[in-house]
């Protein structure tokens, strides 16, 4: 069953007054997350950067631009997608998150997963990576490929951020973003043949009908 736009809203409150982790001392705000319910693509990357932390949206900064451009790339609008982070609040200069902050903020990625059910997720990086699929192997192996766990097909990627000053990576995003077309489009006739003919797009299109707040950004 698809989320509603209330349930989603009253997770991205909590993860706004959360204070487990020493991280709600030094940021702006939290970033919860941002995309329409009906998304079914979720990108996962690492941690909210400075704009980020300033705007309480994910991926704002020159890495989201770079991810909206490689999205595009492979025919994809990155308004069709739900974008979010393993941890939700910045760490100071940007350093990696500590594992206590990644165990205390883990959960609201869970719910998250939980309630969108998105047919791809797109793990940004090797903290998502690492996070998601613990044990799976590295991001130099495992760029690119479909890794299906527990009912869910997840697909590791180089963070954009890495490939921002570094052509060569940029080039392999590029391909491995094109193969994620492909994955979804298999998902979407895996939902369809599971829902007894009614493709996932049929099901966007009843869900934003006129009334309907499905489709509502956060
Ligand atoms: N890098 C991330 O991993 N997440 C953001 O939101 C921005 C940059």
């Amino acid at each position: 069953m698809v989320a509603t736009t209330e349930e989603v809203l009253e997770l991205h409150g909590r993860v706004r007054e959360c204070t487990a982790c020493p991280l709600h001392l030094t940021r702006t705000q939290a970033v919860p997350g941002y995309g329409p319910v009906t998304a079914r693509v979720m990108a996962v990357g690492e941690a909210p950067g400075e704009n980020e932390d300033r705007e309480g949206k994910p991926f704002v900064g020159a890495a989201g631009r770079l991810l909206t451009t490689l999205l595009e790339s492979a025919g994809l609008d990155r308004r069709d997608i739900y974008i979010t982070n393993i941890v939700k609040c910045r760490p100071p200069r940007n350093r990696d998150p500590e594992p206590l902050e990644v165990d205390a903020c883990s959960h609201f990625l869970d719910e998250q997963i939980d309630l969108l059910q998105p047919d791809v997720i797109l793990l940004l990086g090797r903290h998502a990576l690492t996070r998601l699929l613990p044990g799976a192997g590295g991001i130099s192996r495992l760029h690119g490929e479909r890794v299906r766990r527990d009912d869910r097909v997840f697909v590791p990627l180089y963070h954009p951020a890495a490939a921002l000053y570094n052509a060569g990576l940029k080039e392999t995003l590029e391909a491995d973003m094109r193969r994620v077309r492909g994955y979804l489009n298999d998902a979407e006739a895996a939902r369809a043949r599971r829902a007894g003919g009614v493709s996932a797009s049929e099901m966007r299109t009843v869900a934003s009908a006129p009334g309907g707040d499905q489709m509502d950004l956060f």
